[in-house]
């Protein structure tokens, strides 16, 4: 069942009573009656719940709920508990905005007697039972995104880069990809300014830009995010897709996110110049761009594509977050470039091996690679260590190990001392201190 977006901002006391009478019906709750507003006694809807207990709802279509609407609230509850003797009586508070603190500490008290919903849990709770409720008074709504990819291209990103992933035969991985649209309003502007001081105009500042506000923060992009949606084309896709819920709706207005736009471009261009004054000393002066010196030049609300792969190997599971534009990326999150020991983030997947024992993926410090077949890599907790006289040797399997071992056995102590490493350089740099004694003696000798 789909419903006409209902904007919360533009509903009036009564509407917003009919609106939590509709979600309560649709959480199942029975018997739901709205009281006559004249005789509403703190109560505006009285309801049953699923264990036949009586539930008295308190509507506030306001921005702030004190505690006085809670003691007002229990005094009704308390009214019915004496009437109704048998009866199991509960409360419950809607609000479109928030609970004060007092409020919700007296709650505490009372021992949570009564139900606290506020304007974010009530639209999780209208996403849940499939009523789309928005803010703001002039919505954005379109349906432009940024170029995407399908389902099947962002999973097959996960196999192109596990290709490039060191002892990679051993597993293939399984992948979910999961698609949301993030909103956002893409803002190119010019602006010019000139700043005046007692000594005349010491500033004029002319300049262009374009930004990009995130429609869920109001928050300007990161600037590398920036960048990758600046480099290179700027192609556009419809949303074809029917499922809106993965289509994140704008949480603020046109007039909100050009506020904020208008504050990130006054923040980006406040820059300070040196003047000579008239008695020949050097001041510094801050030139702050007005409101009226930008000039919006576009304005267009479009969505980023961000996809996550989930990604299951063996037994770990991994996670990769990215924004697409057409076959680019901007990973947030890539967790098959995340070592699985030391967390450290490497710059390309061919740093990167897998262990054939853990499927977790490494970094070159947390590997191994076994020293009898020389290709096996093997993870630093499950190589098999084999001790020699200095140095260790790293194995894979208990089977490699096994036969090194028979080898190592076989071998006479020369060769061993020059299968080790350590002991035999230790060795050769013992013999040439030796040799240096040696003749340093000789020559002394042949000298005296
Ligand atoms: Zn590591
Ligand atoms: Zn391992």
């Amino acid at each position: 069942m789909e419903d006409k977006p209902l904007i919360l901002d533009g509903l009036d006391g009564y509407q917003f009573e009919e609106l939590i009478a509709k979600i309560m019906k649709r959480k199942g709750y029975q018997n739901i009656i709205n009281t006559p507003k004249s005789k509403d006694l703190g109560k505006d809807i009285i309801m049953e719940g699923s264990k036949g207990e009586m539930v008295l709802v308190e509507c506030k279509h306001q921005k702030f709920v004190g505690r006085p609407i809670i003691q007002k609230l229990q005094g009704a509850i308390n009214h019915e508990e004496m009437q109704n003797p048998k009866k199991i009586v509960k409360g419950m508070i809607v609000t479109s905005g928030i609970f004060s603190q007092e409020a919700i500490d007296y709650n505490r008290q009372i021992g949570h007697e009564i139900e606290l919903i506020d304007g974010r849990k009530l639209k999780n709770l209208c996403n849940e039972l499939k009523i789309v409720i928005l803010n703001g008074k002039v919505q954005i709504i379109t349906n432009k995104s940024f170029e995407n990819i399908s389902e099947k291209d962002s999973e097959n990103l996960v196999f192109k880069a596990y290709k490039k992933i060191y002892g990679n035969k051993i597993y293939i991985p399984k992948v979910k990809a999961d698609l949301k649209y993030i909103p956002a309003c893409y803002v190119r502007y010019n602006l010019a300014f000139d700043t005046y001081t007692s000594v005349g105009c010491v500033d004029s500042y002319q300049d262009n830009g374009e930004i990009i506000i995130e429609g869920i923060s109001g928050k300007e992009l990161e600037s590398d995010q920036q960048d990758f949606y600046f480099s290179g084309r700027f192609d556009t896709d419809t949303i074809k897709d029917k499922n809106s819920q993965i289509i994140l709706p704008f949480e603020f207005t046109e007039n909100d996110i050009e506020e904020h736009a208008i504050n990130s471009i006054i923040e980006e261009h406040t820059h300070t110049v040196s003047y000579v004054g008239n008695n020949n000393v050097v001041y510094s002066k801050v030139c702050i761009p007005k409101v009226r010196d930008i000039d919006i030049k576009e304005f267009i609300p479009i969505y980023m594509p961000l996809w996550k792969n989930y990604v299951n190997i063996g037994k770990m599971n991994y996670k990769q977050e990215f924004y697409v534009k057409g076959n680019n990326q901007s990973y947030l999150i890539d967790e098959l470039r995340r070592c699985k020991i030391c967390e450290s983030e490497q710059d390309s997947y061919e740093d990167m091996s897998i262990c054939p024992e853990c499927a977790r993926i490494v970094c070159g410090d947390h590997v191994k690679i076994d020293y009898w077949d020389e290709e096996t890599p093997i993870c630093t907790l499950h190589a098999k260590p084999y001790k020699l006289f200095l140095q260790t040797k790293y194995f894979a399997t208990n089977k490699n190990l096994g036969e090194y071992e028979e080898w190592w056995e076989s071998i006479n102590f020369f060769e061993k001392i020059y299968e080790d490493r350590i002991a035999f350089w230790l060795s050769i740099a013992g013999m040439f201190v030796i040799g240096m004694f040696l003749l340093s003696l000789i020559v002394k000798i042949s000298n005296s």
